[in-house]
């Protein structure tokens, strides 16, 4: 069975969090045999902005020519995509979208890692976690993931169940909401991806469960790969294991982006 041969979301140091060169994160994926890769590194923010968390909107420049460089230099060996990870905000769409037409990109991953001003998968936010309704705060995170495709703003869904990063879990069942996000998911044209950080983080399972990639493959909802790598040891992680979820769920294939569009289809 053939292995994801393409890595959609890997870091660059500008966010503040994630270490190596872009160079040695394209060596890496050359190494292990894949063919193609995207820098989704975390997107300049509005509203919470921090050097910890995302680049500055003055480091937009360099990161473009940071991932140039290496587009060049491993022409030969891999083909290299310029993307972001960036935030969903409610009231920051505007702001997005501008920011978004100032470069080419081949894809946005869009990402809801705050409800409101609640970093939620934030390891210094996690305290926050306690006292919570746990339901409450799993339906708020699934409508916020609708509202972001909503916006029209991205490509890709990034990690879209990562409200569960600590091992929080709901009392009640969450599959209506999972429909209802892989429907409006369905009418507005965006692909999941399979994010494997979810294997190093305390919930010690992949981003989207089982059941909810099932769920997503009967709606129709094209799928990338994503190892979230933010240390180059990290690119095409667990990619075996992506591989039996995706098929265990359903997809016998997956997709790659080119100027925000769908490129082409690769058989699993
Ligand atoms: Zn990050
Ligand atoms: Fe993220
Ligand atoms: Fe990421
Ligand atoms: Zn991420």
């Amino acid at each position: 069975m053939p292995i994801p041969v393409v890595d959609y979301h890997m870091h660059t140091p500008l966010c503040g969090h994630a270490v190596g060169e872009p160079r040695e994160y394209a060596m890496r994926a050359f190494e292990a045999g894949l063919t193609e890769i995207g820098f989704s590194d975390h997107a300049p923010m509005f509203a919470y902005a921090d050097p910890k968390i995302a680049m500055r909107m003055d480091q937009l420049p360099t990161y473009h020519k940071m991932i140039e460089d290496v587009r060049k230099q491993f022409e030969k060996k891999l083909t290299v995509k310029v993307a972001l990870e960036a935030d969903f905000i409610v009231g920051h769409e505007e702001d997005t979208r501008k920011f978004l037409s100032a470069y080419r990109y081949d894809y946005v991953i869009g990402s809801v890692h705050f409800i409101g001003a609640w970093g939620f998968d934030n390891p210094n936010d996690r305290t926050a976690w306690n006292g919570k309704n746990i339901d409450q705060v799993y339906r708020d995170y699934y409508k916020l993931l609708r509202l972001s495709a909503q916006s029209k703003l991205f490509d890709i869904m990034g990690h879209v169940d990562l409200v569960k990063k600590f091992g929080a879990r709901p009392a009640s069942d969450m599959t209506t909401e999972i429909m209802a996000t892989a429907e409006i998911f369905k009418a507005c044209g965006v692909a999941v991806e399979i994010n494997t950080a979810g294997l190093r983080k305390p919930v010690n399972e992949m981003y989207p469960s089982l059941k909810a990639l099932e769920i997503y493959c009967q709606e129709g909802i094209p799928l990338t790969f994503g190892s979230d790598a933010h240390n180059p040891k990290e690119v095409g992680a667990d990619f075996d294991k992506a591989l039996e979820l995706a098929r265990a769920a359903g997809y016998q294939e997956y997709v790659t982006f080119k100027n925000r569009k769908i490129e082409r289809k690769i058989g699993l």
